[in-house]
């Protein structure tokens, strides 16, 4: 049960009031980017307007202004995943750059040949190649959990992949092509057992379920900005302190010194050693609109609203003739992922824009984990605050048209 006034929150997403092909939008597609409000494109504009400046060098007014707002944006980062000090809190361009940070900086730094890292049979590609690179280089190992046939991680064949050799694990909290939400707590645990540190992925699940950094004892931890409401081009990475005051620098410039000459350069503190160069300060500023925005609404009544289109949905779907639901973990967040005997996802994807209706279709940027299932792709719906029943019967219906189209 949820009183959120969908009605109302609707209309604060101007981009909702547009057609496409003639038809209402609807809008789909939430897990590869989110809708913006009002208060997000109002943020960007309000800078852009009125405060623009290079931040923290400046000591003039407007430089001030938006030192201070940027700075704020770490605050209420800080705040919301409950991590114990802003300085542990870094500005990245998303998720992909937070992983690459670590594996670059924590991964260079500390793996050695026969080492194990242990990722995923249901990573996106951004948790996938970035360890393979560095396992390349460095002569170590990746290793990788299978997935179950209801889309869930095999825990079993976890815990016996960890060991003494088993240096750090990378894992998706929750899966952009199935929804499933992964037990990371158990995962970080049994990870620390055997002295290996925990980087969790957390580029779907920032904007559905609450995030406490130090409740999950991770070590690192990524999102991006887009996928919640907020601007492209920004997320953060969480570290623990220890890490991010012992590893070496990601990237080298201005800001991420404390002084320089051409003997020696001695680098600034954390968090501003691995934010070389003037940063997306634009978009850092807005992230924090997003959030307030989040927190406005209560995500508790964000995901209980979404889990009951996810519910709604997936009864309406399972009464379409072969269609079948991949991923059907008993923890399950906001998409649905399905195939449909003898039609290619894509002239789906189609055939339903034609009708206004986005959806992604394909392979989500996770490949071995379509392979996995033995299938192409799929065609994903993905739920966000704003999506209604009523848009669900609409796009129930145009499948079903779809499919007798394409039969
Ligand atoms: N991990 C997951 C689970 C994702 O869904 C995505 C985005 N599709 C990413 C990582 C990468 O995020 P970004 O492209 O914003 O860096």
């Amino acid at each position: 049960f949820t009183d959120l006034d969908i009605a109302d929150i609707r209309a604060q997403f101007p981009i909702l009031k547009r057609e496409v092909k003639g038809k209402p939008l609807v809008y789909f597609d939430n897990a590869a980017t989110s809708q913006k409000p009002q208060m997000v494109i109002d943020a960007l504009v309000d800078y852009y307007s009125n405060y623009n400046a290079n931040i923290h060098r400046g000591i003039h007014t407007l430089a001030e202004e938006a030192t201070a707002a940027f700075e704020a944006t770490r605050d209420i980062v800080q705040k919301h995943i409950n991590a114990a000090d802003r300085s542990q809190v870094l500005f990245t361009k998303g998720t992909t750059e937070g992983i690459n940070l670590v594996a670059q900086t924590w991964g260079r730094a500390n793996l050695k040949a026969g080492d194990e890292v242990i990722i995923s049979g249901m990573e996106h590609h951004s948790n996938i190649v970035p360890w393979q690179i560095v396992c390349g280089e460095k002569g170590a190992i990746l290793k990788v959990i299978p997935v179950t046939d209801k889309g869930e991680l095999d825990m079993e064949v976890f815990y016996g992949l960890l060991s003494e050799r088993t240096k750090f694990v990378s894992i998706v909290h929750v899966s952009n092509a199935l929804g499933t939400v992964n037990p990371v707590k158990d995962i970080i645990t049994a990870a620390h057992n055997v002295g290996a540190l925990v980087l969790v992925d957390g580029a779907q699940s920032t904007v559905h379920l609450d995030i406490d950094v130090q409740d999950l004892d991770c070590d690192f931890f990524a999102f991006s900005g887009h996928k919640m409401y907020g601007p492209t081009g920004v997320g953060a990475l969480y570290g623990k302190a220890d890490w991010l005051n012992e590893m070496p620098v990601y990237q080298g410039g201005g800001e991420m010194i404390k002084t320089v000459s051409f003997a020696e350069t001695v680098y600034n503190e954390i968090p501003y050693k691995y934010e070389a160069g003037t940063p997306n300060i634009a978009d850092v500023i807005v992230l924090k609109s997003a959030f307030e925005f989040i927190e406005q609404l209560g995500k508790s009544k964000i995901r209980a609203h979404e889990d009951e289109l996810l519910v709604y949905g997936e009864n309406l779907l399972l009464d379409i003739d072969g269609l079948k639901i991949i991923g059907q973990a008993a923890s399950k967040v906001s998409l649905t992922s399905f195939v449909i005997d003898g039609i290619h996802p894509q002239d789906v994807g189609i055939l339903l824009d034609n009708k206004g209706i986005a959806v992604r279709t394909g392979h989500h940027c996770a490949q071995p984990l379509m392979d996995r299932c033995e299938i192409p792709g799929t065609i994903r719906a993905s739920y966000a605050v704003y999506n209604t029943k009523e848009e669900i019967d609409v796009f129930v219906d145009a499948l079903k048209k779809a499919v007798r189209i394409l039969r």
